[in-house]
């Protein structure tokens, strides 16, 4: 089967590999319909996650059908059209048994598939502990709508759920990247009296103009002074940091009000420094983390019903065959590409 994988420093190749198989009685094989690629794909590719191994298959956004399972599997069976969780997790152990499923402490646990093991962006994938890592989609609900729903929409929907947001607040989202619409998506569901983005790039705020026209949008350097103009509070009751560029930490903090929650979902470059004199007697309270991906059949009830809808993020599709070219437009930023969606193996067995 041809799978894209990483082979040295700066390099992912197309290359023909054996199709995988069944390791342990809780693996299923994955027969990828559709694959999108991830700004933590880049990362791999430009050698910032070390614990990446060069000869993997990239890749941990898709969905497709369960083409095998083994013998302990129960969830799901040969034939299930299935999301794949970008996380292993046991579904045992302390962490997994309250949620806390980023912090699974299996050996496998964590963000594997495409990085310490073989992901997805090839025409079968390994997924272990298919009753943790695959969800079924339900019949009404395409590939497209299902795609994000292991990955960038788990994240937002975690920031969203932990953020504590009521009706009465205003919310502002610090990034309108893939994540940061995701993130605002799930926010919208709780329904804040008013939601705010902030987003550097014109092309990426005109998007959000023209497909979410209640939203306000903003640029960082006027960002502080609009949220105060137009929270009730002096600031935003809620913060949900997706950008992580060099100053958004601190852009995040200092429009919070007194008091407010400010939730980090950004994975940052470098250390962020948390003035703490100059924040005095704001009592915030920060949350960070990475996403706890255990709410992907509540997301797909979601889709299904119509309240989240994540298709108009899928700017380019491209055929397996052209993924190198997907990856040139999706790293280059090009022609105001938000997400790709490469179709992998549809009609093939
Ligand atoms: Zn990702
Ligand atoms: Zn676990």
């Amino acid at each position: 089967m041809k799978a894209l994988t990483y082979t040295e420093h700066g390099k992912f190749i197309l290359m023909d590999k054996p199709k995988p198989e069944l390791i342990d009685p809780r693996d299923a094989v994955v027969r990828v319909t559709l694959a999108s690629i991830c700004t933590s794909d880049l990362h791999i590719k430009h050698g910032s996650v070390p614990r990446a191994v060069p000869g993997i298959t990239v890749g941990h956004e898709m969905v497709g059908i369960v083409e095998q399972v083994g013998t302990e599997v129960k969830t799901v069976r040969p034939g299930d059209r299935v999301t794949v969780n970008v996380e292993t997790f046991c579904g045992e152990c302390f962490f997994c048994r309250n949620g806390y499923v980023n912090n699974c402490t299996d050996e496998n646990g964590g963000w594997a598939l495409g990085c310490r093991i073989d992901g997805g962006q090839a025409e079968y994938v390994r997924v272990p502990y298919a009753d943790q890592g695959l969800n079924r989609i339900p019949d009404s609900v395409s590939d497209e709508q299902a795609l994000f729903v292991g990955d960038i929409l788990a994240t937002g929907f975690w920031a969203a759920r932990i953020s504590e947001i009521s009706q009465e607040d205003t919310v502002l989202v610090i990034g309108a990247g893939p994540t940061g619409i995701c993130t605002l998506l799930c926010a919208m569901l709780k329904k804040p009296k008013r939601l705010i983005v902030c987003e550097k790039d014109t092309a990426r705020a005109g998007f959000m103009r023209e497909h979410y026209p209640d939203v306000l949008v903003c640029a960082p350097e006027e960002c502080e002074e609009f949220v105060r103009k137009n929270s009730d509070h002096g600031g935003a009751d809620v913060v949900l940091e997706v950008a992580g560029a060099k100053n958004t930490f601190e852009l995040a903090w200092k429009c919070a009000r007194p008091n407010a929650v400010v939730t980090v979902v950004a994975l940052y470059d470098e250390a962020q420094s948390l003035p703490l004199p100059d924040m005095y007697g704001k009592n915030l309270i920060f949350k960070t983390g990475g996403v706890d991906g255990c709410d992907c059949a509540e997301i797909l009830e979601l889709i299904e019903a119509g309240k989240i809808d994540t298709t108009p993020l899928i700017t380019h599709r491209f055929a397996l065959e052209d993924i190198e070219r997907a990856y040139e437009v999706f790293e280059g930023r090009q022609d105001g590409v938000i997400k790709v969606a490469v179709t992998m193996c549809a009609g093939r067995q």
